[in-house]
């Protein structure tokens, strides 16, 4: 097939890398060579991304910054410490780039809805939170700021997290090695530079990079259609993103994942992807009801459970020890 893929983050690098041997993949990607980045906090669990890099033919040992140990969770109970299970920063820029290899990209090329589709069997939209796919009205951003900082000495030596009132968002610091940190927030209500500011002021050092996007949280059941025409979504152009913790790089590698595996029947990518990601539907309803204040501790216990033994079950793949504690903590917020 001729198949063009638009968008060169996560998911549209990893498509590249498995199907540009028995396709003609032709790549786009809005941002030119030079500034090319990923915006993202680099936090993932090593144990859940290293069977996407062999997929690659890449080691994810060969990208990592920092493992992390522990994750200071800031609550107004006091700070929580999580034992991490693989949680890591690592160099995602050079991650995606590496899983590009020797794939052609059309850097510096926006794609807007005068893109020649007819020109393609397959057009795969891996643009994130901006989609070729039709608007969809009910969809829910977190806004989100981030700056990389240089400090003469790191505030924190691990992971630090800060969720901010009801859930509405949360702050980050993610460890970047001896000098650097990735100091961001994402808040529904806005509040998510104030968040970054206050700890700028607390904790000073010199910003070298500031960058920011809104985060896609609606789960992939309200990201209906994932194909219109011989346009097909992947990764956070069609939800897949953990709605309380906005992560998205491995939601984005299963999704993409799928699609290599159904790349030419839709039907059955299509309840595939709703299969793998229907517990983001519980998810989402917990946080929107956090939000929204209205989140019921009795009625909405069953979905806690099944939450908690989620993420229990995987938490390798979470990259942390999931404790039933911690999770009543965030619920108690
Ligand atoms: C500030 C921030 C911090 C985050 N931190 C984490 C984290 O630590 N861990 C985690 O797991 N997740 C994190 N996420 C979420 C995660 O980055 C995304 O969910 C994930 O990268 C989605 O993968 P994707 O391939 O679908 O899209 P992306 O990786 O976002 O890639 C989309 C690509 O499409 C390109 N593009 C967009 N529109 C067009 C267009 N019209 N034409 C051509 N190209 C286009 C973009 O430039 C980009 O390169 C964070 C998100 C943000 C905003």
């Amino acid at each position: 097939m001729r198949i063009a893929i638009v968008g060169m983050g996560v998911a549209g690098a990893y498509l590249a890398s498995q199907l540009h041997e028995n396709h003609e993949v032709v790549c786009f990607e809005r941002l030119s060579e030079k500034d090319f980045d990923a915006v993202c906090a680099w936090g993932t669990s090593k144990f859940g991304i290293s069977e996407f890099a062999a997929d690659c033919n890449l080691d994810f040992d060969d990208y990592v910054i920092q493992d992390g140990k522990t994750m200071y969770l800031d609550t107004p109970a006091g700070i929580l410490k999580i034992p991490l299970i693989g949680l890591c920063t690592f160099d995602k820029k050079n991650f995606v780039k590496d899983m590009m290899g020797k794939c052609a990209v059309n850097y510096g090329t926006n794609i807007g809805l005068d893109f020649p589709k007819e020109e393609y069997d397959l057009v795969i939209d891996s643009t994130a939170s901006r989609r070729l796919l039709p608007h969809l009205d009910e969809q829910l951003f977190i806004p989100c700021i981030q700056y990389l900082v240089k400090y003469d000495k790191v505030p924190f030596d691990d992971f630090y997290i800060k969720p901010l009132a009801d859930l509405s968002g949360y702050f980050w610091y993610f460890p970047l090695g001896e000098h650097y940190g990735h100091v961001g927030a994402g808040d529904s209500r806005k509040n998510h530079v104030k968040a970054c500011d206050d700890f700028m002021v607390k904790y000073p050092g010199k910003i070298q990079k500031t960058v920011g996007r809104p985060i896609r949280i609606t789960p992939p059941s309200r990201c209906q259609p994932f194909k219109e025409g011989n346009v097909i979504g992947v990764g956070e152009a069609i939800g897949t993103v953990y709605p309380m913790l906005g992560e998205g790089i491995i939601p984005s590698l299963q999704c993409a994942r799928i699609l290599v595996k159904h790349l030419e029947d839709f039907p059955k990518y299509r309840a595939a992807v709703l299969d793998e990601f229907k517990i983001y539907d519980s998810i989402y309803n917990f946080v929107t009801s956090k939000i929204a204040g209205k989140f019921n501790p009795i009625l909405g216990l069953p979905k806690l459970i099944s939450l908690y033994r989620h993420m229990k079950k995987n938490q390798s793949r979470y990259g942390m020890e999931v404790r039933a504690s911690d999770l009543l903590s965030l619920v108690k917020l």
